[in-house]
Formats: C-alpha cells, sequence, structure tokens
C-alpha cells in the first residue's frame, strides 16, 4: 500500500457562502462528484426560490441569508443525503422567515418535502433549557420520537452545524447557550444515528465556545506534530495493511487522529496529560465477516503488544447505537 492509498479520515469541507453570481449549475457540478442521482430540475427549483425567498435578508454575520440555506444543502450531499432532503434543505427556513407558506411548497414540491420543512420547522419552535442532564436526556427522546421522519433530525444538524460555523458572529451569551446545548443534546443524536463526522465537529466548536483557553491549548498541541502525526499515522497504516491483505486482500484501512473534544474529555474529565493519551492515533480495519474481524485482532495483536485491559468486544456486545467492533490499543514505537 502506498501513501497516496492510505485514508486519513477527513472532516467535511467548510462551506462558505455562495459568490453573488453563483449558480445553480456549480451546485449541480457538486452532487455530480458525489455520483449519486439526484432530481436536477427539482433541486434547481428550490434552489432559486430559496434565493428569491431570502433576497435582501442577511445573518447576523452581515453575509446575505442565503448562505446558510446553501450551506445546509451542501453538508446533506456532502451525508450522500437524497433529492427530497437537500431541496428541504434550501427550503427549511422559508416558512418560518419568509412570506411563502407551507401550502405553496406542497403545491409545487409535493407532500414529502412539504413534511420535511414542516418537521424542521416544528424543531426549531421547541424551546429548549438544557440545565439538567436528565431534562437533556429527555429532549433527546422527545425529538428522537416526535419526527415521523428521521430525515428532519438530520436536516437539523446540518443546521445546527452550520450555526455553530458561523456562531462567532454572535453575542457571547448565546455563544454559549447554543454551545452547550449542541454538546448535550444535538452531538449524542448525531452520536446515536452515527453521523461521526457531525457529532465530532459540533463537539469541537461546542468546546472551542465554552473552554476556547483548553481548546486552543489541545489545538496546538496537536499543530505542533503535526506532519509527523500524519506521516507516523500513514506508516502505521502501511505496515498494518502489508499483513492484513496478505490474509484479505479487500480489507479497507483508514486513519484518525483523536478529535479535540475527545482528548479534551480524557484531560480534564479523566484528569491526564496530552502524553498520557494513547489513542490519538487510531486505525480502523473493515472487513466482511465477524470471523474476519476476530481473525485480523489475532494478526494485530501478533505484529503489536497490546495494552493490558483495554481490549473491547462491541461485537459480542454492541454500543447502544448497535455500532459493534473490536477496539484494542496498541503499543509501537511511534
Ligand atoms: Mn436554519
Amino acid at each position: 500500500m502506498d501513501a497516496k492509498k492510505a485514508h486519513i479520515t477527513e472532516r467535511t469541507a467548510h462551506t462558505a457562502c455562495p459568490p453573488q453570481d453563483y449558480t445553480f449549475g456549480e451546485f449541480a457540478k457538486l452532487l455530480e462528484k458525489t455520483g449519486s442521482n439526484y432530481n436536477l430540475p427539482l433541486l434547481r427549483k428550490a434552489f432559486e426560490l430559496a434565493q428569491a425567498a431570502h433576497k435582501g435578508q442577511t445573518r447576523e454575520s452581515g453575509e446575505p441569508y442565503f448562505c446558510h440555506p446553501f450551506s445546509v444543502a451542501v453538508i446533506l450531499a456532502e451525508l450522500g443525503m437524497d433529492t427530497e432532503s437537500i431541496a428541504a434543505a434550501f427550503l427549511h427556513d422559508v416558512v418560518e422567515d419568509t412570506a411563502v407558506t407551507l401550502d405553496e411548497i406542497k403545491k409545487d414540491f409535493g407532500g414529502e418535502i412539504a413534511m420535511l420543512v414542516d418537521g424542521v420547522t416544528k424543531l426549531t419552535k421547541i424551546p429548549f433549557s438544557t440545565r439538567e442532564e436528565q431534562q437533556a436526556e429527555n429532549i433527546r427522546k422527545m425529538l428522537l420520537a416526535m419526527v415521523e421522519d428521521i430525515r428532519v433530525i438530520i436536516i437539523k444538524l446540518a443546521d445546527r452545524l452550520h450555526n455553530m460555523r458561523t456562531i462567532a458572529a454572535r453575542p457571547e451569551q448565546k455563544r454559549r447557550d447554543t454551545s452547550r446545548e449542541t454538546l448535550e443534546v444535538y452531538a449524542p443524536i448525531a452520536h446515536r444515528l452515527g453521523i461521526r463526522g457531525v457529532k465530532e465537529e459540533l463537539e469541537d466548536l461546542a468546546i472551542s465556545h465554552l473552554d476556547p483557553v483548553a481548546y486552543h491549548d489541545i489545538e496546538a498541541e496537536l499543530n505542533s506534530k503535526k506532519q509527523q502525526r500524519e506521516e507516523t499515522l500513514v506508516a502505521i497504516q502501511e505496515k498494518i495493511g502489508e499483513r492484513v491483505r496478505e490474509l484479505l486482500p479487500n480489507a479497507y484501512i483508514e486513519g484518525r487522529v483523536k478529535s479535540i473534544h475527545g482528548i479534551y474529555r480524557k484531560m480534564y474529565m479523566q484528569g491526564r496529560a496530552f502524553d498520557e493519551i494513547y489513542d490519538i492515533y487510531a486505525v480502523r480495519i473493515i472487513v466482511d465477516t465477524v470471523i474476519d474481524c476476530y481473525n485480523i485482532l489475532g494478526v494485530i495483536h501478533d505484529m503489536f503488544r497490546p495494552l493490558p485491559g483495554r481490549f473491547k468486544d462491541y461485537i459480542s456486545t454492541p454500543k447502544p447505537n448497535l455500532y459493534q467492533s473490536l477496539h484494542t490499543t496498541l503499543i509501537s514505537r511511534e
């Protein structure tokens, strides 16, 4: 396996505001890259209606309002969501914030998209107060129970993700309240649904506002040896890849550096120093069968010394979100 083939998990690309002369054609090129089939005429109609309906409105940052629904649509396209979800993303704030009515959306886009837009609008109206952890759990349950279509929640998560990416423009208290709610309500829902990229970015953004000093310390620590870390990760993946592919030529191998929030939790809640966190690097090996999982674990434990007491079998005991895998912590010279 060469370095080019080494997969390092990347965050979803940050979406910037589209320039004034940005056309639907350019958005369609982005969709083309996903390799999925989309109903482009319908999406064009949603894009153009949102652009026209929000015309003249601005966000607190001063950017045109359309930047927001546009970015939510991009996030959903990156997640591989369907035509209806992306159309609803473009339209998710028009009923609440413009003269366009739900009936008009139903007439022009059909009942399914209208239902998604209505669901997101209703979620926005729920008053949150998450002072108590127990209450946060109740809110999470209520959110999941009240939507008849899980896509409503996924659109809402993308909406929150873009609001968190752009929250620097809002007043301090608002930033803190929204960040706490994100950490206690939305990130756990993303986790429950298995949308890891969104979960980690929500957590990292929330921590950057709730504890900016710690956040920047960890970020600086990670950046200080960034290139070295990435090279180490690629080298470990290659070493593992050689042995694993002797047995399973089609095994998929990817690596990641732990998220800032993940490191924060270990440092501040378990009282560890940065250097005492053993799973800064992780390598995932994805195989086709359960037997292959256990066989590959044997290969890996033959290659590296496992750290005692760190092995977890989430195949025999799945996590509450149904996640199943084997975890082990290994000692290597690097
Ligand atoms: Mn919104």
